[in-house]
């Protein structure tokens, strides 16, 4: 074994051999790669094989994809067959809803290049004559997909990497790391030990044990999957002496099972309800190829399924039940990316569809490791989305829930309820006594909307628009005409401060941090391609403090974004106040009355100017309140220690009960934010576009002197920009605004995709914000966007169609 490499991989099950052979077809091949028994020997050996490209989410759907067309080449490339079966894989539908989603996959398939077919009943009995097609409302088919050996797959990346010189040393565990003061990492084997620049932890279902060895807990907890081999069936027999082609693999989601012909029988594959969570304190030390026994009581409901639409499942003879280990994480995506807290750490772990995700996976962890940055959007896997809130007890319940939940109709407004109400802000009882009807966001209980008095206090899933869109509509208009009062504690919040804290947030964002003290500016930290980080409000504290705040769904990736780039000298400080202070926004036409009445401070205009912040107090308790919100009304978001919240709360209730202050929920905010054009981290605002690109002219100043990826964006800028952001009004629309990743045509033409949509309650139109070429940018700009299969006229409209010059907040 070698005694220094550039990067380390532990773990050679598909994804750590993956990401060995990425790194190596990247130019760096002094790369080496530990397994302490035999590749393939932990969950890869077992799988099914299947290669589903069915995703919902932008980010995997492009790893799936990688995956599928790397795997058709790796025959040729390096001699080793991969038992790639091209198949196509068929899914159906068995109610509208299926039906839908399906509609809105379609449109994520198609911005990203993936080809789905829909199907008839009728065309799916063509293709699989032995299934009964009663109750089903259509299909889809990927004719892409299929499925393949994935011990062979693993080895011919194994060879395809050896060719370019990586090591791999089978029966070598590691023991553990250190990180030298070089900042290489001393990695401890049984075997001796290894020095490398880079750690790459792919170690499946002991994720948490070799994770534990640095320090992090990685949200990583495996469920049992089962799946049945049969002996061969006469009739699947007979197709092949006909010469007939395979049949496709086969998908009942609401059945929850899949299927496909395995050695002239079948293989049916279940997620089951009540699948337990395994390996909670990581497997046996010599653990290898293992199974648990079968749970065929668990699958019986299944089985009872699959047999109603395919008899001849029913028929033959069970050869043998697989009952094995998949690594989970909280939402079923796997954690691909840096650790956070950790220099050239790496963690390609959490891996529920490994085979289907290891090519894609490794070749995205390769360009990030080499190049500094992945070249795709790759937010909905980074590790960092989770935070410390994700303990054992937690992924116990979320992963189950991930698991049973594969299968499900993910309906974009769908709530999972595991795990339960964990980070509550103080006012969550009151705000439920006002009708709340809660969602979660990286812990956190956040009021999604407010159910009027009488009415269920339950939410109503929907691709198109649900129950609650007439509720919504109630808050966004008290909000447009009265005031408004949203919960906003889960936001990201901290202090940034020392000597140095000016010199390194300034080289950290486009924008001019605010000069004087108590304004506030909308900062964008830009990678080093110019692509865009996130989007940090920062208050100028003091001389040398500044007080940040950002989503409450990135705290984790922002601050380590903050921690990576920060001097090492100690002249910069950070604390995390994300758990400490409250965030209550008053908004509407009414707040200023309202904020006169609970504090002594002067609110007008010349004295309190919009973009400002000033230490007030509300009653007894001492708040900073920030003159800026995300909705585009006269406001203030209030900032204070979270043990004064309701006290705040209170006095604001009592106080603006005849101004008709009323609560209202994210999804009101949404729609609100929709009107202002306003982007969100996630959806509009990615690394995979410029900051010139996503329309943040007005927040980039490259004549400031030098920022974090300055140059990178302006060389973007005289190649030509590829992409510009655009606001579009939806024309023709009754009952499903655009949700994002929709398609954008000109003529036949793909031109371009919405990253999402709402209706704006206050301009009464549909909206949709998005990127298209920029030829096609201009106000007037007639354009084609699909909406759950149907296609919709729109026009580009002026950014921000509600009070665009900003009147109200200003007032
Ligand atoms: C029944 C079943 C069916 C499945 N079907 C499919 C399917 O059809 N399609 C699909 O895409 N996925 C499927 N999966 C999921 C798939 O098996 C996993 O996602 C995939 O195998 C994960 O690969 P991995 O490389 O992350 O983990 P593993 O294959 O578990 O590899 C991790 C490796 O790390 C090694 N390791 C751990 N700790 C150390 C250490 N300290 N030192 C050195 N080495 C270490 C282990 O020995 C192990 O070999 C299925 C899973 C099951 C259980």
């Amino acid at each position: 074994m070698k005694t220094q490499a550039r990067v380390v991989v532990v773990g050679g099950g598909v994804v750590g051999v993956a990401t060995l052979y990425q790194l190596a077809r990247l130019g760096w091949y002094d790369v080496v790669l530990l397994e302490r028994h035999e590749l393939t020997s932990g969950s890869t050996w077992h799988a099914a094989g299947l290669l589903p490209l069915f995703n919902m989410s932008y980010s995997v759907g492009q790893i799936h994809k990688h995956s599928v067309a790397l795997y058709q080449g790796l025959e040729a490339e390096t001699g080793q067959a991969v038992g790639f079966s091209q198949v196509s894989n068929i899914r159906l539908a068995m109610n509208q809803d299926r039906l839908d989603e399906y509609r809105q996959y379609a449109g994520v398939a198609e911005t990203i290049g993936i080809e789905v077919k829909f199907l008839t009943p009728a065309e799916v009995l063509e293709i699989w004559p032995l299934c009964h097609i009663d109750g089903l409302v259509g299909a889809i088919q990927h004719p892409d997909d299929g499925y393949i050996q994935p011990a062979d797959v693993t080895q011919a990346m194994a060879i395809g990497a050896r060719k370019l010189g990586a090591e791999i040393n089978r029966q070598t565990t590691v023991e553990g790391f250190k990180q030298m003061t070089s900042g290489e990492w001393l990695v401890k084997t049984n075997q001796g030990d290894i020095v490398c620049e880079h750690v790459v932890l792919a170690t499946g279902n002991f994720a948490r044990r070799t994770g534990a060895m640095v320090g992090l807990e990685v949200p990583v907890m495996p469920v049992e999957h089962q799946y049945i081999v049969t002996e061969p069936h006469p009739d699947i027999v007979k197709r092949h002496t006909d010469g007939l082609p395979e049949l496709g693999v086969l998908r009942e989601p609401d059945g929850s099972w899949y299927l496909r012909e395995e050695g002239g029988g079948l293989l049916l594959g279940c997620y089951e309800k009540g699948a337990p969570i395994c390996y909670t304190e990581g497997p046996d030390e010599d653990a290898e190829y293992e199974l648990f026994p079968e749970d065929l009581d668990r699958l019986t409901p299944h089985i009872d399924a699959a047999i109603k639409r395919v008899p001849a499942f029913g028929e033959a003879g069970v050869k043998r039940v697989y009952n094995g280990a998949i690594p989970y994480t909280p939402d079923g995506n796997p954690i691909i990316g840096p650790a956070w807290g950790l220099r050239n750490f790496w963690l390609n772990e959490g891996h529920s569809f490994g085979i289907t995700a290891a090519g894609g996976a490794g070749w995205q962890l390769a360009h990030w490791i080499i190049e500094g940055e992945p070249t795709i959007d790759m937010l909905g896997v980074d590790p960092r989305r989770f935070g410390a809130y994700a303990s054992a007890d937690y992924l116990q319940a979320k992963n189950e829930e991930a698991y049973a939940s594969v299968f499900t109709i993910h309906y974009p407004d769908e709530e999972r309820p595991a795990g339960r109400p964990l980070l509550q802000a103080p006012c969550y009882e009151r705000l439920k006594s006002l009708g709340a009807v809660f969602g979660q966001k990286a812990g956190w209980e956040r009021a999604n909307w407010f159910a009027p008095s009488g009415t269920p206090q339950e939410d109503d899933w929907s691709f198109r628009r649900s129950g609650w869109f007439e509720q919504v509509g109630v808050e966004c208009r008290n909000v447009s005409e009265n005031v408004g009062i949203l919960d906003m504690t889960a936001f990201a919040k901290c202090r940034i401060f020392g000597t140095g804290a000016e010199a390194f947030l300034d080289n950290l964002v486009a924008n001019r941090l605010p000069k004087t003290v108590g304004r506030v500016r909308l900062c964008h930290a830009l990678n080093s391609i110019g692509g865009v980080h996130g989007e940090f409000t920062i208050l100028r504290e003091a001389a040398d403090s500044f007080y940040l705040v950002s989503a409450g769904g990135y705290q984790r990736l922002d601050h380590d974004w903050l921690w990576r780039h920060m001097p090492r000298d100690s002249s910069v400080q950070m604390i995390n106040l994300t758990s400490a202070k409250g965030v209550l926004v008053v908004a509407g036409p009414k707040s200023r009355t309202l904020m006169q009445r609970v504090s002594d401070a002067n609110f007008e205009n010349g004295v309190f100017p919009w973009l400002s912040a000033k230490n007030i107090t509300v009653g007894r308790a001492p708040v900073t309140a920030m003159r800026l919100n995300y909705v585009g009304e006269l406001g203030w978001e209030l900032h204070h220690d979270l043990e004064f919240q309701n006290q705040i709360f209170a006095a604001l209730m009592t106080a603006g009960a005849d101004l008709g202050l009323k609560p209202f929920g994210i999804r009101a905010m949404d729609s609100l934010r929709y009107e202002k054009s306003y982007r969100m981290v996630g959806t509009e605002i990615s690394i995979e576009y410029s900051a010139y690109e996503s329309g943040l002219d007005r927040f980039v100043h490259p004549d400031k002197g030098d920022f974090i990826g300055r140059d990178a964006l302006l060389t973007r800028r005289e190649r030509g920009n590829a992409h510009r952001f655009v606001t579009l009004e939806v024309h023709d629309v009754t009952d499903a605004d655009a949700l994002g990743n929709n398609p954008i045509y000109d003529g036949s033409d793909l031109v371009g995709r919405a990253t999402g949509g709402n209706y704006g309650f206050r301009v009464g139109k549909s909206l949709a914000l998005g990127m298209v070429h920029p030829e096609l940018a201009a106000v007037g700009t007639e354009l084609r966007m699909k909406i759950l299969g149907t296609e919709h006229r729109v026009t580009v409209i002026p950014e921000s169609p509600f009070d665009a010059k900003n009147e109200r907040s200003r007032a």
